[in-house]
């Protein structure tokens, strides 16, 4: 759409509005005193069919603070419930605001939401704002992880408030701007389902396969086949986490998408050496959250996502409780296959056999032992290379990598090279350039940034096999909600 100067301008659709009042609340960004814009994504930018916007930086920070809102746009914050570490909660949308959906030039519909744009009415204590530095942190980490090739809202821009935010520390104030396939999850399922009726569930159905699984709208039982395929789509995701490294930290229900990109970037970060058993969020006492853990958690959300779905599934109560069980009791196995293929692909074994399960699982063990880095020790491997770590003088590996590299196997460099990262958002890297960026200096924030553009590209191999600080893992922790 274009003014009558010919200027082209955000024209965003409302399809959510059009939902049951009971789905949302109409709700405006709160204005903030001074927008600036920190970071502007040109590149998504042209990919969503807003490449207009690069050249006007004013109405950037201005819509992107959501201090003007773009004609037509209906914002609103989003209802839903979830359950956070296992208890069951209202929440809602205390500190987004959807601005609309973006339809993209290959027809595709997009999210745009604000992040911490004020308080809404799913505030609850909260002050509905976001710091700066948790709003780039997202932001580097979508994007690394996009460039990774796994499922992930975006991040758009990163709009300075010129206001405080207090938390244990005061911090400078932002706002992220997200893009997401939608901000459907789980939790919104649990929220109809326990608060709607049963009418309201069957809508929200029906909009979210619309929306991601237009396949399912003529089978015979939608709500099932829904459930089949999210269950599906998360095992996906998770071993595709699992490849490298990754852990989100807080996967509570209401921060599991239907549309099963990742959403809700807080404590997340990726793992060094390797260990099941990696937490760093500070709340995750428990590790109920670790990195190997991800798969059971991700299960046990499913049977919440299920569960919710019950009514719809079959008029009968025991009917419905039996077909959603025989879905989900194939999550086991189907996510074991996945894991392990991915696990043969870094390992360059094209056509795996039964044994090289223990090929896999007898590399694992070694690395735990050794607290080997996990992404540099399959790079070691794919360039023959020794790494200074314990692992790399054991008799045992030795043995192994003669097992591994027999000719019966001969490694598949090329698709080694394709699953194993050289660049990953390392956390001491993650940090420096956070540091650095909330006192105003932007250069190693994107010199990191391009670099983890392609973290699969030539880098010269002293920035790949760089020493990781001892140590800085063993203490290194992450925070929700800053
Ligand atoms: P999260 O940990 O980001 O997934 O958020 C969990 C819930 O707390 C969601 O309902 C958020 O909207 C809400 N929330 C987090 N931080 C704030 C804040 N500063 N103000 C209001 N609500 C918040
Ligand atoms: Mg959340």
């Amino acid at each position: 759409m274009s003014t009558n100067k010919g200027e082209k301008i955000l024209q965003l659709e409302n399809t959510y509005a059009k939902l049951p009042a009971v789905f949302y609340s109409l709700q405006k960004p709160v204005p903030v005193s001074k927008p600036n814009l920190v970071l502007f994504n040109k590149s998504l930018a042209k990919d969503l069919g807003l490449e207009f916007l690069n050249q006007q930086r004013d109405l950037i920070s201005n819509y992107l603070s959501g201090n003007e809102i773009p004609d037509g746009s209906k914002p609103l914050a989003q209802a839903y419930a979830g359950h956070q570490f296992g208890h069951f909660t209202m929440l809602g949308d205390g500190r987004a605001i959807l601005l609309g959906e973006q339809i993209d030039p290959n027809g595709k519909r997009f999210d745009i939401q604000l992040k911490g744009s004020g308080q809404t009415p799913y505030s609850r204590r909260g002050d509905g704002r976001a710091s700066l530095y948790s709003m780039l942190r997202e932001y580097l980490i979508s994007e690394s992880m996009h460039h990774l090739g796994i499922p992930t809202t975006r991040s758009l821009a990163v709009v300075s408030t010129g206001e405080k935010v207090f938390r244990e520390q005061v911090h400078n104030g932002a706002i992220l701007t997200r893009i997401a396939a939608s901000h459907i999850r789980v939790g919104t399922f649990e929220y109809v389902s326990n608060f709607c009726t049963k009418e309201d569930l069957q809508i929200l159905t029906k909009y979210t396969i619309k929306r991601h699984y237009p396949e399912l709208s003529d089978k015979e039982n939608p709500a099932l086949e829904l459930l089949k395929v999210v269950m599906q789509k998360q095992i996906d995701l998770i071993v595709n986490w699992m490849r490298v490294g990754f852990i989100h930290g807080v996967m509570n229900t209401d921060n599991m998408s239907i549309a099963s990109e990742t959403i809700d970037y807080g404590p997340c970060a990726l793992m060094n050496s390797y260990n099941l058993n990696t937490v760093f969020s500070s709340i995750d006492t428990y590790g109920r959250y670790a990195y190997g853990n991800q798969p059971n958690i991700a299960q046990w959300n499913l049977t919440a996502f299920a569960n919710s779905l019950l009514p719809i599934i079959a008029e009968n109560q025991n009917e419905a409780i039996e077909l959603a069980k025989d879905v989900l009791k194939d999550f086991q196995h189907i996510f074991k296959e996945k894991w392990y293929k991915m696990m043969f692909d870094k390992l360059g074994i094209f056509r795996p056999t039964e044994k090289d399960e223990d090929l896999v699982n007898d590399l694992l063990s070694l690395m735990k032992t050794n607290k080997s880095d996990y992404t540099q020790v399959f790079l070691a491997l794919q360039h023959n290379k020794k790494l200074d770590n314990p692992l790399f003088n054991k008799q045992e590996f030795n043995h192994w990598i003669q097992k591994w590299n027999s000719p019966h196997h001969a490694p598949d460099f090329e698709l080694m090279k394709r699953s194993n990262p050289k660049i990953i958002p390392r956390n001491h890297w993650v940090e420096d350039a956070l540091e650095a960026a909330v006192e105003g200096n932007m250069i190693p924030f994107n010199q990191l940034f391009s670099k983890l553009s392609e973290p699969y590209g030539n880098h010269p191999d002293e920035f790949v096999f760089e020493e990781i600080p001892k140590e800085f893992d063993v203490n290194y922790q992450t925070f929700c909600g800053t």
